[in-house]
């Protein structure tokens, strides 16, 4: 058994919690390679080092003096070191920083330091071999993570390590410049190292146990879903639940390692498990809800649509010319609606009215706007009759109008749109109906 274990920021923002992350590495001799973020908030409003460090980065590169910004960073890190009592320092590297930040190393330089740092000191605390992301994790010459090079290189260099610290977020150009993946990337780092070390397992440790049925300012104190499908995550990733970078999925889900994203804080929790497929029914016939407001609904009706070949694609056109991407299209026989981003819809939207009237002739076009849309997801949803219509009873009982239903052809989702307002009570009755108060 090998474990990669990745460690987020609030996991690793103070002595204290360095300490925790210790504890867990070591209770578990398979958690052989580490993953670390920048340290993070200690407090709700502190303020990261990676914002630290652009902050800092910013007044340097416009040539302002960031001296105060920089003895902030090094505090942060000096009280870690001082707070482990370790026999470390730092000096060096921060002078190589400061130069390189006044010699304009670029923004992604700056900001991979917090990474790099952490990176440093968890492998002295730890006594494990450090290995720098800038020679084993790779960008090609469009910026793009470049997975065939970095796969070779990274096992190679793995291999020669039985246990090591690989700092998150980072890697580098062909030309050798440093260069970040999207805010929230080391989860990124900790799949990659995962796919290339062939582990058995990837640990993503946070400071929640896992994912939760709904979020947790909408709907008080919502269970924690033990077992989601790659498959189950996107949907709910892509109504806005996160816990998890987006991209942290493919390089573990190609290579088939599942993801357990656990608590710093509470390590004997179950977490929740991440996996390709499983035979194990979601408790609650949905596994989880997820949702966003802000978007549009565009309803063009025409008699005969249906036998008028072309129809779909000549509407689809018009917002395709126009930049805008849609979202769902659920369509009746005379009648089909497009639901679009309030907002990048509101931009173009004379353009797009007038392109349908051209394009397609409708008979009518009718504009709603403050639609919210909900995913209910759920593995379970396919052998359970009556899903659909426990939703709808649940949403009627709350006195909820459903603007539009449309349910993905994989048995996965039902998406219900409801107005804006209705929002809140909507996510509340759906959880209410399918998860039971106390179990
Ligand atoms: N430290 C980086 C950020 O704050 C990357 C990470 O934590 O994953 O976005």
């Amino acid at each position: 058994m090998m474990k990669v274990v990745k460690f987020g920021g609030s996991s690793l923002a103070s002595a204290e919690q360095f300490k925790k992350v210790s504890a867990i590495i070591k209770a578990d001799e398979a958690r052989r390679y580490v993953v670390p973020s920048a340290p993070g908030k200690r407090f709700p409003d502190d303020t990261k080092v990676t914002d630290m460090l652009y902050a800092c980065y910013d007044r340097a590169a416009k040539g302002k003096d960031f001296d105060e910004q920089f003895e902030a960073i090094k505090t942060r890190y000096n009280e870690i070191i001082k707070g482990l009592e370790l026999d470390y320092s730092l000096e060096r590297e921060f002078d190589t920083i400061r130069a390189c930040f006044i010699g304009k190393a670029g923004r992604d330089y700056a900001a991979s330091r917090g990474e790099y740092l952490n990176g440093l000191v968890l492998a002295n605390y730890l006594g494990y071999d450090f290995i720098d992301p800038a020679d084993v994790i790779f960008f090609d010459d469009s910026g793009r993570f470049d997975s065939e090079k970095t796969g070779k290189i990274l096992a190679t260099r793995l291999e020669q390590s039985e246990r090591a610290v690989i700092p998150g977020f980072y890697g580098s150009m062909p030309n050798d410049t440093i260069k970040t993946f999207s805010r929230g990337g080391s989860d990124i780092t900790g799949s990659i190292v995962a796919a290339a070390s062939g582990a058995d397992l990837y640990e993503n440790w946070t400071d929640v146990s896992g994912f939760l049925i709904a979020d947790p300012r909408i709907v008080k104190n919502p269970r924690t879903i033990k077992v989601i499908t790659y498959k189950e995550l996107r949907e709910l990733a892509y109504m806005g639940a996160t816990v998890l970078h987006e991209d942290a999925i493919f390089p573990v889900r190609k290579a088939g390692i599942p993801i357990n994203i656990k608590n710093t804080n509470a390590p004997d929790d179950h977490g929740t498990m991440i996996v390709e497929s499983t035979s194990q029914q979601s408790r609650y016939t949905i596994t989880g809800i997820a949702g966003k407001k802000g978007f549009t609904s565009i309803n063009i009706e025409k008699d005969m649509m249906n036998s008028e070949l072309g129809f779909g694609r000549r509407v689809l056109e018009v917002f395709e010319k126009n930049g805008i991407s849609f979202e769902h299209m659920p369509s009746g026989i005379d009648t089909m609606t497009v639901i679009v981003h309030q907002e990048e819809f509101g931009k173009a939207e004379q353009e797009i009215l007038a392109g349908l009237h051209r394009n397609c002739k409708p008979d009518s076009i009718v504009i709603e706007t403050g639609l919210a849309l909900i995913a209910i997801v759920g593995r379970g949803m396919r052998s359970t009759r009556g899903t659909a219509g426990k939703i709808f009873q649940a949403l009627a009982d709350a006195r909820v109008n459903v603007n539009m239903i449309d349910q993905g052809s994989s048995e996965l989702n039902i998406i219900v749109g409801v107005s804006d307002e209705d929002f809140e009570t909507a996510m509340e009755c759906i959880y209410n109906t399918f998860v039971p108060k106390s179990v």
